[in-house]
């Protein structure tokens, strides 16, 4: 036998028994989208590199040392997508859907990027993410925060995540305080690790949110951002708080969240949950006001973010929120006897014809009731319809209970659409 192929390492298939719950997830993101008037849009998998490069930062970590690039065979840099805003915006200037106008959009899928693989951390990985265009106001913040805390609940999950928030203020007013950050971290740079020496030059913000605990040892006492806020940004920020406050969201304040990507600016937040180890960001956004026109695009503000669906489905799973699923087959119909096959197959299709949202699965290959019951029993239905002889000619089915304590019953065959309906 020759050796079997494996798929790529840190890219996974999703199995049978995992996609109803993505399943679940996916609609109730798609629903709770629209509940906001947000609509989908779809974008290619693959773009010209430079579009990543412009957008996320040629010093991050994402374009520094995760991306999948690849020249094709017309010698074209091209890369899978490692996030969605910057196609997302690429978009929208391209089919001019941003020009002086409001636009709120979702997403949904793969996103790439070659990281070490480990729990909650993939290089095929699934993102849901939504982009409000056209509003510097913020109410919007606001509104696309409530929305990510809409989800929480929806999924049952609420108490088990916290919502940290920050402002990055103005481009000037980072130019400035980064300026005495840097004079901060220069005077403390035995104490900082290989990375955030080099990010001290590059990208000093990052150094703030570093994860090693030296370093964050030697950022006590450093200059704060919020210092050097002028008054607009400060009043954009306390009005977000005020109409958290009002709805009742519970947030942290987190003056190191810094975010990975270079287009953030004011409004930056995250969902942090302690129930997935290390990789405890479930969701992260905020306003990025100069990505259009850094895109080529005429200045438009814009919010946005994006939530890692693998990190969702661990969530659920391990905190026992998935036992109540719909199961992929409601019922299975079994039949025994000379030809009963064939009334079987005709039946299954007029049930269907009657209950339009039905999971009915009708057994095919033949074989004894062992044989079948074991099947319907493996399908996950809730009951079993068996069609004999005896029960053709009375026009009925046996209905035998595969879930919980209920008495086998027979069922005449006009009842079986409601009874049908009902496991729905
Ligand atoms: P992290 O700090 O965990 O690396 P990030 O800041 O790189 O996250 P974003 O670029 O903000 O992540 O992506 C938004 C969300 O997408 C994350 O909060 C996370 O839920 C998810 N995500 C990011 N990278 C991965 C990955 N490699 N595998 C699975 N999910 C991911
Ligand atoms: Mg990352």
């Amino acid at each position: 036998m020759s050796k079997a192929i494996q798929a790529v390492r840190g890219m996974n298939d999703c199995l049978p028994s995992q996609t109803n719950i993505w399943q679940m997830v996916e609609e109730k993101l798609r629903r709770v989208a629209s509940n906001y008037g947000f609509a989908e849009i779809r974008m290619p998998i693959v773009e010209s590199t430079a579009l990543f490069k412009r957008s996320i930062g040629e010093v991050t970590d994402i374009v520094e040392k995760e991306m999948y690039t690849f020249d094709d065979r017309n010698g074209d840099s091209l890369t899978l997508r490692p996030e969605g805003t910057a196609s997302c915006v690429r978009a929208g200037n391209q089919h001019g859907l941003l020009y002086n106008q409001e636009q709120r959009l979702w997403y949904m899928g793969p996103m790439f990027r070659h990281e070490r693989p480990q729990k909650g951390r993939y290089r095929q990985f699934h993102q849901f993410g939504l982009e409000a265009f056209g509003i510097a106001t913020p109410d919007i913040d606001a509104e696309v925060i409530m929305l990510t805390s809409r989800l929480w609940k929806e999924l049952g999950i609420n108490e088990f995540v916290t919502l940290e928030l920050n402002s990055l203020g103005s481009n000037e007013e980072r130019a400035a305080y980064r300026d005495a950050l840097v004079e901060f971290l220069t005077a403390k740079e035995d104490q900082l690790d290989e990375d955030s020496k080099r990010r001290m030059h590059t990208n000093p913000l990052r150094v703030l949110d570093s994860k090693t605990p030296d370093v964050q040892a030697a950022l006590v006492g450093a200059p704060k951002l919020a210092d050097y806020f002028g008054e607009e940004s400060s009043a954009h920020f306390q009005s977000v708080c005020q109409r958290l406050d009002a709805a009742g969201i519970n947030y942290v304040l987190n003056d190191r969240l810094v975010r990975g990507l270079d287009y953030y600016n004011r409004t930056v937040f995250e969902w942090v949950t302690s129930s997935l180890g290390a990789q405890g960001t479930v969701c992260a956004g905020g306003r990025y006001d100069g990505l259009v026109e850094q895109l080529g695009g005429k200045a438009t503000p814009a919010f946005g973010f994006a939530l890692g669906i693998e990190r969702l489905v661990l969530m659920l799973t391990s905190l026992e929120k998935v036992e109540n699923i719909r199961p992929q087959v409601d019922a299975y119909l079994i039949s025994l006897g000379e030809g009963v096959d064939i009334k079987a197959n005709q039946l299954a299709e007029q049930w269907r014809d009657q209950v339009i949202d039905i999971r009915l699965q009708n057994h095919c290959g033949g074989g004894n009731m062992k044989k079948q019951m074991k099947r319907a029993d493996k399908s996950g239905a809730q009951i079993a319809l068996i069609l004999g002889e005896d029960e053709i000619a009375a026009g009925q089915v046996t209905v035998k209970y595969l879930r919980g304590q209920h008495e086998q019953q027979s069922v005449a065959l006009e009842q079986v659409p409601s009874l049908l309906a009902s496991l729905i």
